[in-house]
């Protein structure tokens, strides 16, 4: 497993949610440039704020793209969408689920 995979892992299961989500951050350069998880939300409508949501207050304008990551009670990795929500408040950044990664093929495949 790559190490930004085993780092997103780790988030996720801080998290104090039932459903333990991860986002990564990364700016033009494909760098990480920071990672969150979801939380609480002490509202009528329960729920959580989305990791995204959490990652954008932490990383602001220099975010470029967003990779998220959902584990199960073991650890590992389970299927997930973006929510409308988060795309729209994310909105000019790319969310995408997880996947293995590798900088220089995205790069790469960047200056096509
Ligand atoms: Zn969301």
């Amino acid at each position: 497993m790559d190490h930004i995979t085993i780092r997103a892992i780790k988030k996720a299961s801080s998290s104090p949610c039932r459903y333990k989500i991860a986002a990564i951050g990364f700016n033009r350069k494909n760098e990480v440039i920071g990672i969150a998880y979801n939380t609480p939300r002490f509202s009528r409508e329960g729920g959580s704020i989305h990791a995204e949501i959490n990652l954008l207050k932490k990383c602001g304008k220099k975010l470029y793209s967003v990779m998220i990551l959902r584990i199960g009670g073991s650890g590992n990795i389970l299927p997930i969408d973006p929510c409308e929500n988060c795309r729209a408040a994310l909105q000019g950044i790319r969310i995408f689920k997880h996947r293995p990664y590798k900088k220089e093929t995205i790069r790469k495949r960047r200056n096509i």
